[in-house]
């Protein structure tokens, strides 16, 4: 039999890859609820800091689907725990020692949790004299269950659902005499990001927590530190709020948590974790064996290889090729974050670069219409810093320059706020 010319099999194969990719994509948009703008990208699987499409073309992924995937992809450690515990029993009865973390499914649930916990630890300390009120920050992201929604701050995220849980008020970002004039005693929680994620990756200022912290105290509320995004290594420590001065009382954590599995938790000290006794909360699903064995295998690795000083190493590297980077191309405003979690803040639009970034073969995405963010897995290396850094390079250089918008980009008013805070 005549063989297939090299070229013939090789059109072949992308054509039927293709096939594959379009019956995938129109399954997507007739079965699945319309919640994400979806690309026309199909991932089929990934080794280390690198994900593969259908066709074979290699991406070296700067945004670990979200910050979740911190030990890259098809980590043998954890590969070896997912295959050993499905072995054994996903799922059992709930355990009933759990008298500092709840463990959920998501990181919306565990935000749902900790305000549960403070409303009721609240209601103990007052007698039920109405201490309910929750104090969140512009520009803040929680999550998209009501309770998570309603201290979300973007209006579109919102106003669709509205009426959401009542009592809740917005305090301007790093904005000291605006949190003071809104805490009272009526103050349950306050809720903050140390390093505000989806709205563009900004540092909460140490006066304000501060503040926050005393005013909490004051007052017999929770500091709810919202980690979910800025926990669990991502900024080089252990936890951002580390950072800051005082501890929080409530700690929510997730995406990363299990290395890609779903689960969450939140931690509270024993003053308030006291509040909750049996039957106030629960979760059928949070802290099963299989993903709790992958959130150990996580939290073990993370300090047996380093992570945390690798995090830290490269993260430095990282952001000093951005600043490079934005002395070299006038559009860079500037370059926020710590860690491996950085943004890259514009004065065009950043959804081009992103589309150009892919077509490059680099994942990263872009919040808040300006800001390009990047948070790659917690295993990267020296070489892929600087593999990334040479994609972008090229990626602004070839990108048509998006036009300026007339608009003042969303980022500038918590900017500005943190420049006032210094
Ligand atoms: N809080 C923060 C800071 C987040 O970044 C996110 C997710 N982007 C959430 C809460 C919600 O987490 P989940 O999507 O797991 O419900």
């Amino acid at each position: 039999m005549k063989s297939i010319p090299k070229k013939t099999k090789k059109s072949a194969a992308a054509s039927g890859a293709g096939a594959a990719q379009r019956s995938v994509l129109r399954d997507v948009s007739r079965h699945l609820m319309n919640t994400y703008k979806r690309s026309d990208m199909v991932f089929t699987h990934g080794r280390g800091c690198y994900v593969f499409d259908q066709s074979g073309k290699k991406y070296l992924d700067f945004l670990g689907g979200i910050a979740v995937n911190a030990l890259g992809y098809s980590y043998p450690d954890l590969v070896r725990t997912i295959r050993r515990e499905a072995g054994r029993a996903v799922h059992v009865s709930n355990r009933s020692h759990m008298d500092r973390v709840f463990f959920t499914n998501s990181g919306s649930e565990a935000i749902e949790g900790a305000l549960k916990l403070a409303r009721i630890a609240a209601r103990q300390k007052s007698g039920g004299t109405g201490k309910t009120r929750v104090l969140a920050l512009e520009n803040s992201f929680h999550g998209r269950t009501f309770g998570a929604l309603s201290i979300t701050h973007t209006l579109k995220y919102r106003e669709p659902f509205e009426p959401l849980v009542p009592g809740v008020e917005f305090v301007r970002f790093n904005d000291v005499a605006d949190l003071e004039a809104k805490f009272n005693g009526n103050v349950c929680a306050i809720v903050i990001e140390p390093v505000q994620g989806e709205g563009g990756i900004f540092p909460v200022s140490d006066t304000f927590w501060k503040c926050a912290r005393e005013l909490a105290t004051q007052h017999g509320a929770a500091l709810i530190a919202d980690e979910i995004q800025c926990g669990l290594g991502r900024t080089g420590r252990a936890f951002a709020y580390q950072r800051l001065t005082g501890l929080p009382d409530i700690v929510v954590v997730a995406k990363p948590l299990a290395g890609g599995l779903p689960l969450g938790a939140f931690l509270a000290r024993e003053e308030f974790a006291a509040a909750f006794s049996p039957g106030l909360h629960g979760s059928t699903f949070g802290g099963g064996p299989l993903v709790c064995a992958a959130g150990l295998t996580f939290l073990d690795t993370v300090e047996r290889k380093h992570l945390l000083a690798n995090v830290r190493a490269r993260g430095a590297e990282l952001r000093a090729g951005l600043k490079k980077l934005a002395a070299k191309f006038d559009f860079i405003r500037e370059v926020r974050g710590e860690g491996l979690m950085l943004g890259v803040g514009l004065d065009v639009e950043g959804a081009p670069y992103v589309t150009e970034a892919l077509q490059q073969g680099l994942l990263i995405n872009c919040t808040h219409e300006h800001t390009l963010r990047l948070l790659p897995p917690f295993i990267l290396t020296a070489q892929q810093v600087k593999e990334g850094l040479s994609k972008l390079d090229s990626v602004f250089a070839k990108t048509e320059r998006p036009a300026k918008t007339q608009a003042v980009p969303p980022t500038t008013a918590p900017a500005l706020a943190l420049a006032a805070a210094r």
